[in-house]
């Protein structure tokens, strides 16, 4: 099998990698202007990377040139930190969109299969809280790939540039697989959990990444862990290997896949972002054997606050899964203890020192 992956130096990127090259039939060329993540596969024979954005000009036809041999393109290359949304609008939208567009122009016009991330965002708030009801109905709630409305806020909310943008990235790749027969796999993420993702703020990375490594960045530094607009907002969390099985299966199952959109998440693990905060305080106390951490101070904050102006939050994302259980037979067992455990101790190991001058400072 032969892969192309435009974004492979992501989180999402770098887990792929390590499922896809761990298999002796799989020959991947991929382009990210960051390689840190997938050092160690820079090496591997079965891998050519290209260390930099795959945008129109020489990339793009290289890529071009590359499709020909390929059996299907991954695109997962994006701005996706929901504090850039806001602030940084316009590199949101030509990053998701007007770059991702020639790409999609050159899988039609060679006729591949491209397999575009896109995000569970598309779905925008959920029905009930427009309608301001806490009801039980899940035809208010349930995300459902071809039945569910896609519900965005005003325009001044900029917090909607990047879903409105993967929207539009959506609707493009069904026109022209409507127009030309491109086949195409629209995957909805529903917040990968796991090892490498984003980045502790002030040590590398721009903004404020999401919400894992920001409590992750707190409870290493001792700072409060801050709860955005009394952390009501619920989340279903998969984990990141899990995940990427999903793709796996999309890959050996094209005839499942292909023309296709599937949520990827987990419905068994919802949980509001307070209650997160809290679970997360206790595994860092189980892990760093400290029983002072269960007591980690947690503090409100407003939106606009923590955000900037014109941020807006998805109340609520649960998925329904069908899709990928019936066409893909995949579903999730990790709980979100279980993601949790690997993912910390993952952070705690590499951001050790940050840890450790954390409690020299304290001692002092
Ligand atoms: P990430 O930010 O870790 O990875 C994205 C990668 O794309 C980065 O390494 C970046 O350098 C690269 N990139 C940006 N522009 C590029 C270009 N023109 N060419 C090549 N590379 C480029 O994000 P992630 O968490 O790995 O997410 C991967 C995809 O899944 C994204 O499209 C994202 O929108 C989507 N997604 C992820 C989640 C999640 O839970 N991780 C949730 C919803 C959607
Ligand atoms: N959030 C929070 N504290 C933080 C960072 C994020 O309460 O330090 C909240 C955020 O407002 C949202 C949820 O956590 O309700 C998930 O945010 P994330 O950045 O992970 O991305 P999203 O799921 O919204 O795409």
């Amino acid at each position: 099998m032969r892969l192309l992956i435009l974004g492979c130096g992501g989180f999402v990127g770098s887990h792929l990698l390590d499922r896809m090259l761990a298999r002796t039939d799989v020959e991947i060329e991929g382009w990210d202007p960051d390689r840190t993540k997938i050092a160690k596969h820079l090496e591997n024979p079965c891998f050519t990377f290209h260390q930099v954005p795959c945008i129109d000009g020489v990339e793009l036809r290289r890529l071009e040139e590359r499709l020909v041999g390929a059996d299907a393109l991954i695109n997962l290359a994006a701005i996706c930190n929901p504090s850039q949304y806001n602030t940084r609008p316009l590199d949101v939208i030509r990053t998701n969109l007007f770059d991702s567009y020639p790409v999609v122009e050159a899988c039609a016009r060679a006729n591949k299969w491209l397999i575009y991330f896109s995000t569970s965002e598309v779905y925008g708030r959920t029905l009930s809280s427009y309608l301001k009801t806490e009801s039980n109905d899940p035809d208010l709630y349930e995300l459902r790939e071809n039945q569910t409305p896609l519900i965005m806020g005003p325009i001044v909310n900029q917090r909607w540039t990047y879903a409105c943008a993967k929207q539009m990235m959506e609707r493009i790749l069904y026109a022209h697989h409507a127009t030309t027969g491109m086949p195409f796999t629209i995957v909805r993420p529903l917040n990968f959990f796991g090892p490498r993702m984003d980045y502790i703020p002030r040590c590398a990375g721009e903004g404020v990444p999401r919400v894992l490594a920001c409590f992750m960045a707190a409870l290493l530094r001792g700072e409060p862990m801050q709860l955005v607009d009394g952390g009501k907002a619920r989340r279903t969390i998969v984990a990141v290997e899990e995940a990427v099985e999903a793709i796996a299966r999309m890959l050996d199952m094209p005839n499942k896949a292909k023309n296709q959109i599937f949520n990827i998440g987990n419905r068994d693990n919802e949980i509001t972002m307070r209650d997160l905060a809290e679970m997360m305080r206790d595994v860092f106390a189980e892990i760093t054997t400290e029983p002072k951490y269960r007591s980690h101070p947690i503090v409100d904050v407003s939106g606009e606050d923590f955000y900037g102006t014109g941020y807006e939050d998805c109340d609520r994302r649960m998925p329904d899964l069908t899709q990928a259980e019936t066409l893909l037979n995949w579903r999730p067992k990790r709980s979100l203890r279980e993601i949790l455990l690997p993912t910390m101790r993952d952070y705690l190991t590499r951001y050790a020192d940050l840890a450790q001058s954390n409690e020299t400072a304290v001692a002092s």
